[in-house]
């Protein structure tokens, strides 16, 4: 992510750049300026000693003028001459030339130019000058010599104040031009050097300003990343200085308030993955944007995989919602997620998340485990239909027989007495049955007392056998199986007893064809099993778990012909598992059944076992 500001986008650059355009913007101006007044001052001063030369010369050559000659005196022209050729020209390209007022050559310093003489010419300065009697000055460019040169034309006035002639001088000014060059020269040099010295220190003051802002800019890019731990040094006390103090104060708050955060962010998720109901955060299109492990793991799927998907697929509510903003208004929806072997249901309930705004930001569904729970309330509807059931079949037989009763058949002496046994026999069951029922829901609320106590084992179940004996169908043989020897369980007598009972009258009711029903005890080191086998109907290996539930009964057309609830085994395993015991059933249809249960036995010291 550090991608670096490329040079030619840097402000370092638009800094050089800025600041050598105004360098170069005030060189110019400076530059301008300077070439302009010395060009000026050069001019002038040239001009100023042509003048001065040219007044000199013609104050000489009006002398030679008026001068009144003799003979042996030389010519006016020999005069001028001489004249002319006594002024000092340095230069070659200076040209004197005089004329008199008919515009006639009268001499020159030219050595070439003495066939000129007594010549008119045809310089029109010079015609402008004796025509108007004024002196000309200008600077001109010569295409002949292809310089530039300076022309002065000055009238020769002779005593009574008449032009007489006039006397031309032209001097080149390449002279002067070169000189401004040379110094322009040497200024553009200098300037030159100038401006690099200063690029160059505007390169290094760039860099200290430079320097500083890409240093905040690597830490603004760390900062990003999560990491607080760099502070950045600071060089000045300058603005920029005072930026990277505020950057650094900036960070430190930062750093405090994200570690806040992720310690907000911490026990949030650790308070998500260890509570046992599922949670799972959708945005406002009811897109999963977070799931906990128990929420996966009731629906099954892997987190990552659901991330994404939109929660009505992934609680399959497809035919029950629609849209998702309904969902929390729907308060919780019971959803089944059973298979064939396991049941499952879960119940969801679903909260919207808003922002500042009110607007909806996302869905929270929390869904738990409820199968238990339904399997509980399943049950207990259950168990009220079956008692409505069962108490409603004898109260409607006894109300058939009491109203044949009153109808007169009371004084019947041979229907009435059965009759009346068979209501007795209607209310006894109903009696048991309620008894049960009360026992059972004692056992439940842990209301049913127990007295336990230190109870040798093997002569009890001699004395439980006993009874039996005494009144036994005649179609059972009752065998028992009983080891020699001393051993104590902590137990209450008459709840066993219980046990043995419904075990064993069951024993007898389901074998109709009687048989042997044998009783064996197994000692082994801390507990007694206890078997009771018979020679019966069996019972299906299916159906095998089922008897011990309440109201259970493995064949309903043949128990109710024998009398039973199916409260019997239900009560049964209730006592043993209150004596830390179990129990279980082995059977092979139409052979015979064998009902097997445990006690644990007291160790051989004297005292409280378990
Ligand atoms: P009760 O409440 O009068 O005992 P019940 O005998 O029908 O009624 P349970 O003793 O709880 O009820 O037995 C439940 C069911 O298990 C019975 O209805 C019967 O179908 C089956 N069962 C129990 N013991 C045997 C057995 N020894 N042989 C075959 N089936 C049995
Ligand atoms: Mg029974």
């Amino acid at each position: 992510m550090m991608n670096k500001v490329g040079f030619f986008r840097s402000i370092q650059l638009k800094f050089i750049i800025i600041y050598i355009l105004l360098l170069i913007l005030a060189v110019q101006v400076i530059g301008s300026f300077f070439t302009n007044r010395l060009e000026d001052d050069l001019t002038t001063t040239f001009k100023q000693s042509i003048n001065e030369r040219v007044e000199m010369l013609s104050y000489n050559l009006e002398q030679a003028f008026i001068r009144d000659r003799s003979e042996e005196d030389p010519s006016l022209e020999q005069e001028i001459q001489t004249i002319i050729d006594d002024v000092n020209t340095d230069n070659l390209a200076t040209t004197i030339h005089v004329y008199d007022n008919q515009r006639r050559t009268l001499g020159t310093n030219r050595i070439d130019g003495r066939s000129e003489i007594g010549r008119k010419t045809t310089d029109i300065d010079v015609r402008n000058t004796l025509l108007f009697d004024k002196s000309q000055q200008k600077p001109y460019f010569d295409r002949e010599t292809d310089s530039r040169v300076y022309v002065h034309v000055e009238p020769l006035v002779g005593d009574e104040g008449n032009t007489v002639g006039a006397i031309q001088f032209k001097a080149s000014m390449e002279e002067v031009y070169d000189q401004i060059e040379g110094i322009n020269n040497i200024f553009l040099q200098g300037s030159i050097l100038a401006i690099s010295i200063s690029a160059i220190l505007g390169i290094l003051v760039a860099r200290t300003i430079t320097k500083p802002i890409q240093e905040m800019r690597e830490q603004a890019l760390i900062m990003s990343n999560g990491d607080f731990t760099q502070q950045l040094e600071i060089y000045g006390r300058d603005e920029i200085g005072q930026l990277a103090e505020a950057f650094n104060d900036l960070n430190s708050r930062l750093k405090h308030s994200y570690a806040t955060i992720e310690e907000e962010r911490r026990k949030l998720s650790s308070v998500l993955s260890y509570m046992s109901d599922g949670v799972i955060a959708t945005d406002e299109s009811g897109a999963v944007t977070l799931m906990n492990d128990a929420a996966a793991r009731m629906i099954g799927l892997n987190p990552d995989d659901v991330i994404g998907e939109d929660l009505i697929d992934v609680l399959k509510l497809e035919e029950k919602v629609v849209d998702i903003s309904k969902l929390p208004d729907s308060g919780s929806i019971i959803i089944d997620f059973s298979d064939e072997e396991t049941p499952f249901i879960i119940r969801a309930n679903f909260s919207t998340v808003v922002d500042e705004e009110e607007e909806t930001t996302g869905f929270i569904t929390v869904i738990s485990d409820v199968t238990e729970q339904e399997k509980i309330d399943q049950e207990r509807r259950d168990f009220v239909s079956n008692v409505s059931h069962e108490l409603r079949t004898p109260l409607t037989t006894m109300k058939s027989y009491l109203e044949a009763l009153s109808d007169g058949a009371w004084e019947n002496k041979e229907i009435a007495p059965r009759f009346l046994e068979v209501t007795q026999k209607e209310t006894d069951r109903m009696i048991r049955m309620v008894n049960d029922l009360l026992q059972l829901s004692k056992m439940d609320s842990d209301e049913l007392p127990m007295h336990k106590e230190r109870t040798e084992f093997m002569s009890y179940v001699h004395q439980v056998l006993d009874r039996y004996e005494m009144n036994l169908p005649e179609t059972i043989t009752l065998e028992r199986n009983i080891p020699k020897g001393k051993s104590f369980v902590w137990m209450d007598r008459d709840k066993i007893t219980q046990v043995f009972d419904n075990i064993i009258t069951n024993a007898f009711k389901y074998s109709p064809e009687g048989g042997k029903v044998r009783v064996n005890l197994d000692v082994r080191r801390h507990i007694v099993i206890i078997s009771i086998l018979d020679e019966g109907v069996g019972i299906p290996y299916d159906k095998l778990d089922k008897i011990f539930d309440r109201f259970y009964r493995a064949d309903r057309a043949r128990t109710r012909k024998l009398g039973g609830t199916g409260l019997g085994l239900a009560i049964t395993k209730e006592l043993v598992e209150a004596h830390h015991g179990k129990i279980w059933a082995q059977s092979k249809e139409g052979r015979g059944t064998t009902i097997l249960f445990t006690l644990p036995l007291m160790g051989s010291k004297r005292g409280k076992g378990k």
